[in-house]
């Protein structure tokens, strides 16, 4: 499905992004696998060596915008293009509202808003000569429905939403389709502090009565990569079981 399209995956050092990087790799991909150290993305780069490309690597904080522009440019020097980018790497800190710090909600904002909107930008200017790219943006169904606890973090994944309906309004005469994807609760590290009776008001909230796997979010980022969605931008799709209907 995507064999010989260059696809940087931000965040691939485990969860959703791990998940999505070893089935792009299944489907041809030459995977461009981000991690914050070379240490945490290794275990990646075993998984994707061992069922596709070797992929190539690119270590940053996403926080950091100079290594970002620099990790563009060593994309260009080895690829000369880049035709898909997974923007995953994200963070979710609760706290409720009146008691929030503002660090807290400016980091979420620094790297689930501020870090998705300069990895667009510069992955913009690869794809602008290609016929045809895809964007993915990760945003939660929580930035759309919010959740006691979350103001800050809901506000930052419906931030995900604005900035990818826009980018897919300016971007579409260009070839790039931009579409956002709003997991509902996946198991990763992102969740395993939910326990007892929370996770069980959780469940109980979920229509098909069982929470997610990051693959089955993989599946869906893949189909907005690939040619078969040849016809979607601007849409967010929700991977929930139902948890919003
Ligand atoms: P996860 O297992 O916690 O993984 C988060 C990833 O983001 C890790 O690879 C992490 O790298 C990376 N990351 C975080 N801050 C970074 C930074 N400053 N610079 C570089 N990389 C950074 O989470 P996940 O569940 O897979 O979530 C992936 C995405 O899905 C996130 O955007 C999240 O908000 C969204 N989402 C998840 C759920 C869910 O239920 N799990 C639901 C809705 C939306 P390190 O390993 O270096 O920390």
């Amino acid at each position: 499905m995507l064999k010989d399209k260059v696809v940087l995956v931000t965040g691939a050092s485990r969860g959703i992004g791990q998940a999505t990087a070893v089935l792009l790799a299944k489907a041809g991909a030459q995977v461009i696998i981000h991690g914050r150290s070379n240490g945490n993305i290794e275990e990646t780069e075993a998984a994707v060596t061992g069922v596709g490309l070797a992929p190539f690597k690119v270590i940053y904080d996403v926080t950091d915008e100079s290594a970002m522009k620099q990790a563009t440019m060593a994309i260009k020097k080895k690829f000369g293009r880049l035709d898909g980018l997974v923007n995953n790497a994200g963070v979710m800190q609760e706290g409720l509202l009146g008691m929030v710090k503002t660090e807290v909600m400016q980091s979420m904002f620094d790297v689930n808003v501020m870090a998705v909107l300069q990895q667009m930008q510069f992955a913009s200017r690869l794809m602008m000569k290609n016929e045809t790219s895809s964007i993915v943006n990760i945003s939660s169904i929580i930035g759309q429905k919010g959740a006691k606890g979350s103001a800050a973090y809901a506000a930052s994944k419906a931030a995900v939403v604005g900035l990818t309906m826009s980018a897919a309004k300016e971007w579409a005469a260009k070839g790039i389709r931009v579409n956002a994807v709003a997991p509902g609760f996946i198991e990763t590290d992102l969740t395993s502090h939910y326990k007892g009776d929370q996770k069980e008001a959780v469940l109980n909230n979920i229509k098909m009565h069982r929470f997610g796997h990051a693959e089955e979010v993989a599946n869906v980022i893949l189909f907005l990569l690939s040619d078969m969605s040849s016809y979607v931008t601007g849409q967010v799709i929700g991977v929930d079981g139902g948890m919003v209907i």
